[in-house]
C-alpha cells in the first residue's frame, strides 16, 4: 500500500471527513481490520484564510508548499490537498515536490462524465465559483459549468466560512442551499458539484433535487485508488 499525504486544516471539519472516508474505503476494499497508511499535515487555517481574503495567494501557497515538502520527506507517496479553494495554488505546491499531486477536479470531472452529465452547477467559496482555477480544469475535461448569481454566491460563501468551517450545521442554511440548487437546476444543471469540502456536512443527496458530486468523497476515493494501485490482486503488504 502506498502512503497518502493529506494537507488538512482547511477546515479541520472537512479533514476529519477525508480521514474517515479514506479509512472506510480501505476497509471495504481490503478487509475489516485494514486501514490506510497516511500522513496528515494540518495547518492553522487562520493565516490561510486571511491571505485568501487579502488576495495574498502566494503567501498561502508558500505555507502549503512547505506542508507538502514535509509530507514528502515524511514518506508520503502523493499529496492530497483537502480543500477546493486552495487548488488556486496547486502549481506552487506541485512544483515544491517530486511526488504526484492528486488534483481535486480530476476525479470530480470523471465522475460527472461517467454519470452522463455534461452541465454541472458549481457550489463553493466565492473564490472557487468566481475565479477560473477550478472551472477551467473542469471545462478542459468537457464539462459546462454554471454558478449561482451574485446574491446567491454571497450566501453560499458566507455559510461556508461563518458556519460549516466552524462546525455549525443549520436547517435554515440547508434551505438556502436547496433554493440555490433549485435555481441551478432551472438553468440547466444536471448535477451539482459540492466544490467545497465542507458542503457535504450540510447537504446530503436526500436534500438535493439534483444528483450530487461531492468533491470530498471523490477526492478521498481517488486517494484510495492511488494508495491501493499495487494491491489490486489482494497484495497484503
Ligand atoms: N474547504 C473549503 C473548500 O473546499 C473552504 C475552506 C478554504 O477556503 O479552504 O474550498
Amino acid at each position: 500500500m502506498r502512503t497518502i499525504g493529506l494537507i488538512g486544516g482547511m477546515s479541520w471539519e472537512s479533514s476529519i471527513e477525508y480521514y474517515r472516508l479514506i479509512n472506510q474505503q480501505v476497509r471495504t476494499r481490503l478487509g475489516p481490520l485494514r486501514s490506510a497508511q497516511l500522513l496528515m499535515y494540518s495547518v492553522d487555517f487562520g493565516p490561510i484564510e486571511q491571505a485568501q481574503h487579502l488576495g495574498r495567494w502566494s503567501d498561502a501557497g508558500a505555507i502549503l508548499a512547505d506542508a507538502a515538502r514535509r509530507l514528502e520527506s515524511g514518506g508520503a507517496d502523493c499529496v492530497v490537498l483537502c480543500t477546493n479553494t486552495m487548488h488556486k495554488v496547486a502549481e506552487q505546491i506541485q512544483h515544491a515536490i517530486n511526488i504526484p499531486f492528486l488534483h481535486i477536479a480530476d476525479p470530480t470531472a470523471k465522475a460527472a462524465l461517467a454519470a452522463g452529465v455534461t452541465t454541472v452547477g458549481l457550489l463553493g467559496t466565492s473564490f472557487t465559483m468566481e475565479q477560473d482555477f477550478l472551472k477551467d480544469r473542469l471545462k478542459a475535461m468537457g464539462l459546462k459549468v454554471i454558478v449561482p448569481d451574485a446574491d446567491a454566491r454571497a450566501v453560499v460563501h458566507r455559510i461556508i466560512y461563518d458556519e460549516l468551517c466552524i462546525g455549525v450545521i443549520n436547517d435554515t442554511s440547508r434551505l438556502l442551499y436547496q433554493q440555490v440548487i433549485d435555481s441551478l437546476a432551472a438553468r440547466g444543471a444536471q448535477a451539482i458539484i459540492l466544490g467545497c469540502t465542507e458542503i457535504g456536512l450540510l447537504i446530503k443527496s436526500e436534500h438535493s433535487a439534483l444528483p450530487l458530486l461531492d468533491t470530498t468523497q471523490l477526492h478521498a476515493q481517488a486517494a484510495v485508488a492511488f494508495a491501493l494501485a499495487s494491491d489490486v490482486q489482494g497484495d497484503q503488504s
